[in-house]
């Protein structure tokens, strides 16, 4: 492979195409008629228009796609994450057309992409499951059957749900039906199968992930966790790894259940095994068959390039690194910076950066896809960007990704780096017992607000402590009209 196209848009494009130069590959890009000026296109080597702003007319289009890497001569396409990345029938069209799809085959694809189908496909490898229901339930009755046997409250959800949307909570028998049908209908809308199914609702659990490796000669490693529990809507916004809670041993007993649940589907790439944390137990949610938004926290501890290794992968190269190579190193922390209004329940928040200013310095990633004076469209998700920070420890991670939050300056758009900083000033986040009700919990505006207030109050001590400190080796040499004016006597 000496040419790849990406098919994304944003921060994921430009970070597959940096990876691709630094390994010598010649990168396309592709872009609607919304994203003319942004960064993916101006950094790849080639770019290609492939259609109006709408994503089912352009990032969604596989065939435009395909087209576009035939006409440039690419001869791998990376899916990034969203989009086509776990569209099966998209990787077999790419396999179809003689091009490499970077990524697991359409087989693990379609298997994983349904909740019921992975639980199905994992189930005689003993690896513990959030009870409920294994086939999609459509009877009213039956429900409440199960429902009662597995205790309020229960969560319906869609099999084919994503992005956390298609789940529904049900606290009593009483609310059932009507949450079960709606559930249905919002399933069918929003990912055209009206499939779902009860699991368990955990009461107050940790959203813990294990990233995994495998390569097309049966080599299958396990990169350790990321722990993800603050959490707005189902999505997370701020990541970390390794996680401030888990045990070597239970480390290790998670990492080789995700590796026997890739084993399950024959997984090939990089892809990440959820699971939900409660008490020292683990239960098996999900797995994402792509490269996770998350990922640069577990490159920052590891040291290893996940986008290289799909590529390499991709190419049919075995792994060069064994289990005991892969060690931990330091502590990563994420914050996802979206154009969101935290003061106004995470709504979307469109307009142009009229000023984008990136902070940088030691151990500070920022991944990002857009540059000041762009517009952030309405038609995609709103992420900015990504602001990760390293540390030899999880404190000083936390200092140096709270740093670079006060230097990242946006103005046009509101964005979640204010609650980035209110969540890593927040002591429920600071002694890690914090859960995926962090949000619930802890959060309101009025709490971001007075902690804004609060800093500013600090700031302004500081600011006046440093002042009187200073002062007293000020002695006044002259007044004149009322000023003061000051000598430093050193
Ligand atoms: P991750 O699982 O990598 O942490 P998210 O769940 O936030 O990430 O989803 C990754 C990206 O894909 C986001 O941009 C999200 O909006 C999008 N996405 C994921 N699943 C879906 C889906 N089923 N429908 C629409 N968008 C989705
Ligand atoms: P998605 O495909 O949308 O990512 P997941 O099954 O991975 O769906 O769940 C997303 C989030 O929803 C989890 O991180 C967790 O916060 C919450 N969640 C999912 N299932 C449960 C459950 N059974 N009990 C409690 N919370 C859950
Ligand atoms: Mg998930």
């Amino acid at each position: 492979m000496k040419k790849i196209l990406i098919a994304n848009r944003g921060e994921i494009a430009c970070r597959v195409i940096r990876t691709a130069h630094k390994m010598g590959i010649e990168t396309v890009a592709v872009y609607s008629e919304a994203d003319r000026h942004a960064p993916h296109v101006t950094m790849a080597g080639e770019a290609v228009l492939i259609g109006p702003a709408a994503s089912n007319q352009s990032y969604l289009n596989g065939e435009r796609i395909i087209e576009a890497a035939r006409v440039t001569g690419a001869e791998g396409i990376h899916p990034g994450y969203g989009f086509l990345s776990e569209n099966a029938r998209f990787a077999r069209m790419v396999e179809t057309a003689g091009l490499i799809f970077i990524g697991p085959g359409p087989h693990a694809i379609e298997l994983m992409g349904s909740k019921l189908a992975s639980k199905e496909a994992i189930r005689d490898f003993g690896i513990p499951l959030v009870p409920g229901t294994e086939e999609a339930i459509s009877d009213a009755a039956e429900a409440k059957r199960i429902a009662r046997e597995i205790g309020f409250p229960i969560l319906i959800k869609a099999s084919a749900g994503g992005g956390g949307k298609g789940m529904r909570i049900v606290h009593s028998e009483a609310d059932l039906e009507s949450q079960m049908e709606r559930a249905v209908s919002e399933a069918v809308s929003a990912f055209g199968d009206g499939s779902v199914f009860i699991e368990k609702y955990i009461g107050n659990p940790k959203h813990i992930e294990i990233q995994i490796l495998a390569d097309t000669h049966g080599n299958t490693l396990y990169l350790f966790e990321r722990e993800c529990s603050v959490q707005r809507r189902h999505q997370k916004v701020v990541e970390e790894a390794p996680s401030a809670v888990l045990s070597d041993a239970l480390r290790k007993r998670m990492g080789e259940d995700a590796v026997k649940v890739a084993r399950a589907c024959d997984y090939v790439g990089a892809g990440t095994v959820e699971f939900l944390y409660e008490d020292g137990n683990y239960y098996f949610l999900e797995m994402n068959t792509r490269l996770q938004v998350e990922h640069p926290v577990t490159e920052l501890i590891t040291g290893i390039d996940l986008v290289e290794q799909q590529i390499l992968i991709a190419r049919g190269q075995p792994l060069s690194l064994q289990q005991e190579d892969v060690t931990i190193s330091g502590h990563a922390v994420e914050l996802r910076v979206y154009a969101e209004d935290p003061l106004d329940n995470f709504l979307p928040s469109v307009g142009t950066l009229t000023r984008y200013r990136r902070p940088d310095g030691p151990n500070v990633r920022l991944d990002d896809g857009y540059r000041e004076g762009m517009e952030v469209p309405i038609h995609y998700d709103p992420m900015l960007a990504k602001l990760i920070a390293w540390g030899h420890t999880r404190e000083a991670a936390i200092r140096t990704l709270s740093e670079a939050i006060d230097a990242y300056e946006i103005e046009g758009v509101a964005t979640t780096l204010p609650f980035g900083k209110f969540v890593l000033t927040h002591e429920a986040f600071l002694d890690g017992s914090f859960t995926t009700h962090f949000v619930d919990e802890h959060y309101t505006p009025d709490k971001l607000r007075s902690s804004r207030e609060e800093n500013a109050r600090l700031a302004a001590l500081l600011a006046t402590s440093l002042f009187e400190k200073n002062h007293r080796k000020l002695t006044p040499i002259e007044h004149a009209g009322g000023r003061q004016w000051w000598e430093n006597r050193k």
